[in-house]
């Protein structure tokens, strides 16, 4: 708690200056992911070699938090196999159900920063939603 401030730069910082929302042309994979009781919506697009996620990006509207939450995640994924990258997804589902050790919330290093949703239930849906999204585009379900 102590850091909240610092968090919450994070997030600011990835609301203002997005690194990945932008359109991908030539995106192998195009998923929207929505979370109505927001009105986030967004179309994840990523690149593959096979099972390397190669490049990424996303567009669309939405809170801060799913913005956010969208952009660090594919900061983190691109460059990654498959199965890292859904690894990953498993930790930040298991961060904001508050059930992650310390030790697992500093692998999510960026994403670290949303791990005070945990607390706040109805933001839930938003935190998730790209990591969500990215396990559906990789052939998972929920
Ligand atoms: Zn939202």
């Amino acid at each position: 708690m102590e850091n909240k401030g610092f968090y919450n730069e994070i997030l600011t910082e990835h609301n203002i200056r997005p690194e990945f929302k932008h359109d991908l042309e030539d995106a192998d994979i195009v998923l929207e992911g929505v979370n109505p009781s927001c009105g986030d919506d967004i179309f994840l697009k990523l690149k593959m070699d096979g099972d390397v996620i190669t490049d990424g990006a996303f567009i669309g509207d939405g809170c801060a938090i799913s913005q956010a939450s969208a952009d660090i995640m594919l900061g983190m994924v691109i460059g990654k196999n498959k199965d890292e990258a859904l690894a990953m997804g498993e930790i930040f589902m298991k961060m904001i159900k508050g059930e992650a050790t310390d030790e697992e919330i500093d692998s999510l290093e960026e994403a670290s920063a949303l791990k005070d949703i945990a607390h706040m239930p109805a933001r839930v849906k938003c935190a998730v939603l790209g990591w969500r999204t990215l396990k559906e585009a990789m052939g998972g379900r929920e």
